[in-house]
Order: structure tokens, then sequence, then C-alpha cells
């Protein structure tokens, strides 16, 4: 393809990707192809000789489109949102027109210097401390494994790193209601996911500090080494806060690494009025959450903070000849503050989203998908037939449907429930996800999506209340 080419399909391309946004919403939220049908429709072999532009984007319409769910739908309520915004497509759009690969400073001097910076900005915004320093990690997943790897070696002083893991059983701790992402950290750690001890959660789904205590007490009773402990703000199935500054003294006490797992909720930290969620941050160790998950960042950007940056780095620091330059000792050369070695250039769409809404424009956004979800609730609350089962701090509400005139076995309301999730979402007219909380087959509506308005929800709360009715007529 020749740059002319280029230049009229690229063209072509923003139009097209303008008009997807403006009108995303006719497309089915969910796609609802069957398994391998998109494959039955690829052909087995790469094409010998090159096609023209224009029979690739058609397959891509033709075959590639009706496979997409929408994240980008206002219908999209699903998990947490990846949600993105016009700015960060437009830094996207540079990010692979420059295609620089930012491993050291000096691969990209801008790039490193910018995402120092876009961290700074990003600490001050949501009260991450300044003695903290930040890296842009791809998900949270990363984050939170180089958060157990930093605190494995710095309890090991960093003799893991040279022997392997040698010696007295260690452990982590985080509740029963962590992401799954952390046993797969504690998994790939080395430390063997017998070494995760998950600790009872209180009823509003938040950890039990004094149980965290009795653990580790316990444990260390029993010759077992506490290493770190992953406290939650925002847990993936009801959005339950862990209290941070109990847990921290703990932490303290027993010189305990404390990670924060704050994916989803951490970008409310904007508001200042949910900055009690992270009350006691002065004693923890290390933090992320999501940009692209409710800061209108395109997927990829995990923002993570750590308190010790050298303890970071002297667990992934490499030197081989081939990457050393004269300015190592001046600047950051990220490679060393994770696990990968090439980096994207992911800073410059952060820039781009701040600069475009400023903090104040934010801050409406996400206060809006608040207000939109605290009204949904008081619908759940208000309905005879329907119930609340989690409290709502941010946007996600748990419900569930709970015919109040007919006496249902707890089974068999969760299959009704199961039932009502799977009718909703065929529709193609929105769609939710479930998650199971104390045994309940709980429905997860979350209200983050970049583009959703009270019109969406009430569409929603519609179209669940008439599936509802007709399933048990
Ligand atoms: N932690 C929590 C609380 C989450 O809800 C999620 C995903 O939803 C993750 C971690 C994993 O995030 P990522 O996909 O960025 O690894």
């Amino acid at each position: 393809m020749d740059f002319k080419a280029f230049r009229t399909h690229a063209h072509e391309l923003v139009d097209w990707m303008a008009d997807y946004l403006e009108t995303v919403e006719q497309y089915p939220v969910k796609s609802s192809v069957e398994p391998g049908a998109i494959l039955a429709k690829l052909p087995d072999h790469p094409p010998d000789k090159g096609e023209l532009f224009p029979e690739i984007f058609s397959d891509f319409q033709q075959i590639i489109l009706p496979g997409m769910t929408h994240w980008q739908h206002p219908s999209f309520f699903a998990y947490f949102p990846a949600n993105s915004s016009p700015p960060s497509l437009l830094a996207e759009m540079l990010t692979a027109t420059l295609g620089a690969q930012c491993m050291v400073w000096e691969t990209s001097p801008a790039a490193a210097e910018l995402e120092e910076r876009m961290m700074q900005w990003l600490a001050v915004m949501i009260g991450i401390p300044r003695n903290f320093a930040g890296v842009i990690q791809d998900t949270a997943s990363t984050a939170t494994l180089c958060a157990i790897l930093t605190a494995r070696e710095k309890a090991s002083r960093f003799q893991t790193n040279q022997h392997g893991l040698t010696g007295q059983p260690r452990a982590i701790y985080a509740s029963s209601q962590t992401h799954s992402s952390i046993e797969k950290a504690v998994k790939i750690a080395g430390l063997g996911k017998e070494a995760m001890h998950l600790v009872p959660v209180d009823p509003a789904y938040a950890m039990q500090p004094q149980a965290l205590e009795t653990a580790i007490r316990e444990d260390i009773e029993k010759g077992i080494q506490p290493l770190c402990v992953v406290a939650t703000i925002g847990t993936t199935g009801s959005t339950a806060i862990d209290p941070l500054k109990a847990i921290g003294e703990i932490c303290q006490r027993y010189e305990v690494w404390l990670h924060v797992d704050a994916a989803f909720a951490g970008s409310a930290l904007i508001l200042p009025e949910k900055r009690w969620m992270i009350d006691g941050i002065e004693s923890i160790d290390s933090f992320v959450f999501n940009p692209h998950k409710w800061l209108f960042t395109n997927f990829d950007c995990s923002a993570y903070f750590v308190k010790d940056k050298d303890a970071l780095i002297k667990t992934f620091e490499i030197l081989p000849e081939y990457l050393k330059t004269e300015r190592d000792r001046l600047v950051n050369n990220y490679r060393d503050w994770g696990i990968q070695l090439g980096r994207r250039f992911r800073a410059l769409k952060l820039w781009f989203v701040i600069r475009t809404y400023g903090v104040h424009g934010l801050q409406e956004k996400l206060r809006h998908h608040l207000r939109l979800a605290a009204a949904f609730a008081e619908k759940i609350t208000a309905h005879p037939d329907f119930e609340l089962l989690a409290p709502v701090p941010l946007n996600l509400v748990c419900f569930r449907y709970r015919p109040a005139d007919v006496s249902f076995s707890e089974e068999k309301l969760n299959r009704l429930n199961a039932r009502l999730l799977k009718k909703c979402n065929e529709t193609g007219k929105m769609y939710f996800t479930h998650t199971v909380l104390n045994g309940v087959y709980t429905l997860r509506m979350v209200i983050g999506q970049t583009y959703v308005e009270q019109r969406h929800v009430d569409a929603a709360w519609s179209l669940i209340q008439e599936k509802a009715q007709e399933m048990t007529a």
C-alpha cells in the first residue's frame, strides 16, 4: 500500500469510525454468533498474493463485525466497562502511526517523560501520596504480579531472584471476593496456589481485618512467612471496599507488603466525595487502577504506583550490553519497572483524554454514571418483585428478580435469574452479566459506559421487567 492509497483509506476509515460511534446503538450489544462461525469464514491459508484494501475492509464488515460484542455501545452494562473516548482514539492513531517501541528512555525520550508526567497527574487526581512513583502497565493483572514479585524479593532481600524459591513457605492474603488475577499472580510467582489465603468478608463483602490478623498470626506460628496482602477497592462481584486503614495497620505491624487492587473503582477517586475509599493510603506499598476501565482511555492502560521504586526496579532489572545507554542513571528506563521489555506509547492517550475533558469534565462524567446507578438501585428497591443484593457504593447494582406473590426455592430463583439474564441479552438491546454472592445468583448491572444516558438505563429496566413478567406469566 503506497502513501496515496494509505491517505485515501485512512480518510475513509476515520469516517467509518465516526459513523460507527455515532450509530453504535444500532448494533446488537452482544454478538450472537455460534462458536466456530467466524473461523469457518476465514481461509485456512494466508493469501499468496496481496489483496486490495476495499476487499479486506469489506471482509472486516461482513465477517468480523458480526462477531464483535460492542463494548462502546451505551447499553453495555456487563463486567466492568472498557470505556473509550474520541480523544483517546485520536491518540491511539498517533501511537500506531509513530510505531515507537518505548522500552528505554533513549528509544523515545518523549514517551518516557510524558509517562512520568502523566503518572504524576494521575497521582494528584486520585490522591496517591507524593512519595509514590508510577508506571503504566498493560493490565491490572500484570501490575498485581509486579507487586507480588516485588514483595517476594523484598522479603527475601532479593535472594529469590538469585537462588529461586527456597526455605519457609510464604503466604499472600486477600478477601474471598478478590479478583482471580491475584491467584494467577501467586501461581506465576512460584508461591503455589496453597500460599493464597482467602480472608472472610463482612455482610457488605469487605475484608474483615480481624480475620486477616488472625490468619497472619496463625501462619507465623506455623513457620509461614506472610509476604503480601492484596486489599480491593471495588471488588469485581459487588464493588465492595476493603477497609484500608485497619488493613494497613496490620500490615505495618507484621511488616507485610500491602498492595491495593482498585482496577475499576480507582477512577472514582478523582471525586473528592469518594476519597473515603482510600482512607489509610499512607500505609500501603503499591496501588493499581485501570484508566482503561472507567477513565475513557481505551484498552490497554493500567496505572501502577509503588512506594519503593528501587525495590520494583531491583526486582526486574536486567542490563545486557545491548540495552546500555549513556543516560541510564539520569532517566526512567521503564523496561525495568515491569515484566515486558518492549512497551507501547500509552501515555499519549492519557494526555489527550485528561487535557480534552479536564479533571472537572471527567468528574462530571463519573458523577453522571453514579447518579444513573443510584436512581436504578432505587427503582430496584422500590419494586416488590426485585431486590438489591449488595450495597451500591459506586455504579454497580447487584440485584435479582424475586416475584413477591410466588414462593420459589433459592435454587429455583437462581435458575429463574439465569434465564432472565439470557433472555434480556438475547434481544441484543442490552448486555449485562452475573456473579454469585453468598450462593445467590446475582445480576450485575454496571452503569459506566462512555455514552450511557438515562434513556438507555430506562430501556434496560423496562426490558428486564418485561422479560421477567413473561417468564412467570
Ligand atoms: N482486579 C479487579 C478488581 C477487576 O475487577 C479486574 C477486572 O475486571 C482485574 C483486577 C483485572 O483487570 P485486568 O483485565 O486489567 O487485568
